[in-house]
């Protein structure tokens, strides 16, 4: 049922409210059940106004002694409530005339904010209020505190939520015997304790989402979550895929290649290129740390699906990486004789469209890009490989878009092989990739030797501008990575911009470039080229190199402000160097004084070059989003679960998924129903 249609007399139009909630991810009467409080708030009690304290979050209740509105410094209402117990001050610092009528003297108000401890004593600004009469009794329930928006008001939420709970028809999805031995209680009874819990409830399990009923709620989020992806690898197996079998390119191309695959490598392309020749498509994570040599299983899968006879095409999330793949897989390719073509946005529109139309009839055996790749104007004639390079930096819709780009042309799904260098902890990969296989390079090239990291405060920036100049004058190049402005996009170039300049006259006469995300194409490509080639020695950056851009003679990296970068970020970015034979050495400079979490980040950054457990430590300190591209899809993946804490809750559904597809799917429709409504699409990636 639509929700518009549920709405009380409440005075606002019901396309508005059903516009609100569509926001919030409410569009069907069940979403609103499924709608969980973010915190509670104690209602249930009253707080003698003496006993308050400042910090405290309080429910007092008193008369009004007084009001007086004070025009200086500026316009703002006092309360004066009063109970037998003391007195405290409302403070209102936006106020309507009419809330003056309501605090005249002797009116009984009830207040719910935190205590704070004013020039004159206690007070509360903007407390909640309402006017009460002498026996008003109190809420039974903790109050829940919703996500919303601006538009909906937490009483009216609260209101639309209980509703929609009073008249909750659910039939249990999970087997009685499943319940007993977790623990957990039934769903609609689960549902109804968090969002109306007794004040029995231990606070801090509330809180923490540690009470039977959260469990039940994360353990359903969890189930829902692996029947999908059950069901999605069921539904890709009984497509058919192109068979691409012949290794004669294959064999052509690691003759010519200037070393030999490591180890990992070699298992690596085993298993690949095993799959690529079987009927069914692949759907492959190849993983490994930065620098472990991802891009040449690539350029042999390539090469396997050209020489049967298919096309590929190879989809990087930015200019530079696309770039830099079309100029080091580009040559590899062309010598097996494929034919290579290039497709990002800002190509020239009348190139675009002539490359769109050699793809299309054929005539492109490998096309290398950006998100161009996947516009609905590219139409391949025979996608048999899908190449996504450093995956999670895609949406969800996104690296599906491609693989659909076979689908609609014929009855068959294109191989897909993704690539990432951000190591997925063990639960994350159990929860949002079971329906993906995963090779891992656990070895980097042979003569690699570990980048050194220096921590050092921004105060020896002196010493750190010797050291850049002392690695040029030995003939090594050397990465400047400016501040990340979050906040702003036009700071973040300002300051680039700005970095640059001050650098190109206190390094002179080294030649400095910049590089950044606005800067166009063509010149973006000719300072990459410039550094690439040795004729820029110090290369100035915002994040835009942070993945995949390899120029091994750069041995020095200074990351400024580095206490503002992620864990990942940083990792991604010390990746840079260390790619050749040479000693590097990553710089972050830091401003002190640092944040607990930052120096945590540094300190780890410091002690290991380990992308697993740097992963594992990111996790822990910032959830899964930034794994998973969550951020670009628009769409949290799992909102309740946490797969640090709930790992337990997360091995049960998995087993429990199994088992209701076999013995009872009707269950199982009607749980993803639930949970997903149409949106299921999303955990298909
Ligand atoms: P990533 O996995 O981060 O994408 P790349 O594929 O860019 O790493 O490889 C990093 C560097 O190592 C490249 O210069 C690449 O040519 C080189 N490389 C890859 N495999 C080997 C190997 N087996 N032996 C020596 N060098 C290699
Ligand atoms: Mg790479």
């Amino acid at each position: 049922m639509p929700v518009a249609r549920t709405r009380s007399g409440a005075g606002v139009p019901a396309t508005d409210e059903a516009g609100v909630l569509a926001r919030l991810g409410i569009r069907r009467e069940q979403d609103l059940a499924l709608h969980l409080p973010i915190r509670y708030e104690d209602e249930t009690r009253i707080t003698p106004i003496g006993a308050a304290r400042p910090g405290q979050t309080a429910q007092v209740q008193g008369r009004v002694a007084r009001h007086e509105v004070l025009t200086r410094p500026r316009r703002a209402l006092t309360v004066e409530l009063r109970d037998d117990s003391g007195a405290i001050a409302l403070r209102f610092l936006h106020f309507y005339g009419s809330q003056l009528r309501q605090f005249a003297t002797g009116n009984r108000v009830r207040a719910f904010g935190e205590v704070r401890g004013g020039l004159f004593g206690l007070e509360m600004v903007h407390p909640r209020y309402r006017l009460v009469g002498e026996h008003e009794p109190l809420p039974d329930a903790l109050t829940p505190v919703y996500p919303t928006v601006s538009g909906l008001g937490q009483a009216r939420l609260r209101s639309i939520i209980r509703r929609a709970l009073g008249a909750l028809d659910w039939c249990e999805t999970v087997p009685s015997d499943v319940l007993g031995r977790l623990g957990l209680p039934e769903a609609a009874e689960a549902l109804r304790a968090i969002h109306l819990p007794s004040p029995a409830t231990p606070a801090d399990a509330l809180h923490e989402r540690a009470t039977a009923a959260w469990r039940r709620v994360i353990f359903d989020e969890l189930l829902a979550q692996q029947l999908s992806l059950k069901r999605a690898r069921a539904a890709r197996a009984r497509h058919a895929a192109p068979v691409l079998a012949d290794r004669t390119r294959v064999q052509r191309l690691l003759a010519a290649l200037p070393f030999r695959l490591t180890g990992a490598q070699q298992r690596a392309w085993h298993e690949i290129g095993t799959e690529l020749a079987a009927a069914q498509p692949m759907n492959r994570l190849l993983q490994g740390d930065v620098g472990s040599g991802k891009t040449v299983i690539a350029a042999l899968a390539a090469a396997q699906a050209i020489g049967s006879g298919w096309q590929a095409a190879l989809m990087a999330p930015t200019e530079i990486l696309a770039e830099q793949h079309l100029r080091k897989i580009g040559p590899w390719l062309e010598r097996v004789g494929a034919r290579i073509a290039w497709l990002s946005g800002s190509s020239k529109e009348s190139d675009k469209r002539e490359v769109r139309a050699r793809v299309a009839a054929g005539d492109v055996d490998l096309l290398i890009g950006t998100h161009a790749l996947i516009e609905d104007r590219v139409a391949f004639a025979r996608l048999g490989l899908a190449i996504v390079d450093e995956q999670h930096r895609f949406g969800v819709v996104q690296r599906l878009s491609l693989r659909g780009k076979l689908e609609a042309a014929a009855a068959l799904l294109p191989h897909q092989l993704m690539m990432s260098a951000t190591p997925i902890p063990r639960t994350l990969a159990m929860s949002y990739y079971a329906d993906l296989d995963v090779s891992v390079i656990d070895e980097l090239p042979p003569g690699r030797r570990p980048v050194r990291t220096r921590l050092v405060s921004e105060a020896r920036r002196d010493e750190v501008i010797a050291r850049v100049r002392a690695a040029a004058s030995t003939g090594r190049q050397v990465y400047w990575v400016c501040p990340l402005i979050e906040e702003s996009e036009a700071l973040d170039l300002q300051t680039a911009i700005d970095t640059h300049a001050a650098l190109a006259v206190e390094l002179a006469p080294l030649h400095v470039g910049l590089v950044h995300g606005r800067l166009p194409a063509a010149d973006k490509q000719a300072v990459m080229a410039a550094f690439a080639g040795g004729s820029v020695q110090v290369l100035v950056a915002t994040t835009v190199i942070e993945v995949g851009v390899d120029v091994p003679n750069a041995t020095l990296m200074v990351v400024e402000h580095a206490e503002r970068f992620g864990l990942a970020q940083l990792h991604q970015l010390r990746g840079r160097v260390g790619r050749g034979t040479g000693e590097s050495v990553c710089v972050l400079m830091y401003r002190a004084p640092l944040s607990a979490a930052a120096r945590e980040r540094l300190k780890t950054m410091y002690e290991t070059a380990d992308g697993f457990e740097i992963a594992r430590r990111d996790l822990m300190q910032r959830g899964p989003g930034e794994f998973l591209g969550a951020r670009q899809s628009g769409e949290a993946l799992l909102r309740f679960a946490d797969l640090e804490r709930d790992g337990d809750l997360l091995e049960a559904a998995r087993e429990v998924a199994e088992r209701l597809l076999r013995e009872h799917p009707g269950q199982a429709d009607e749980h993803l129903r639930r949970w997903f409504g149409g949106r299921e699409e999303f955990l298909r990636a």
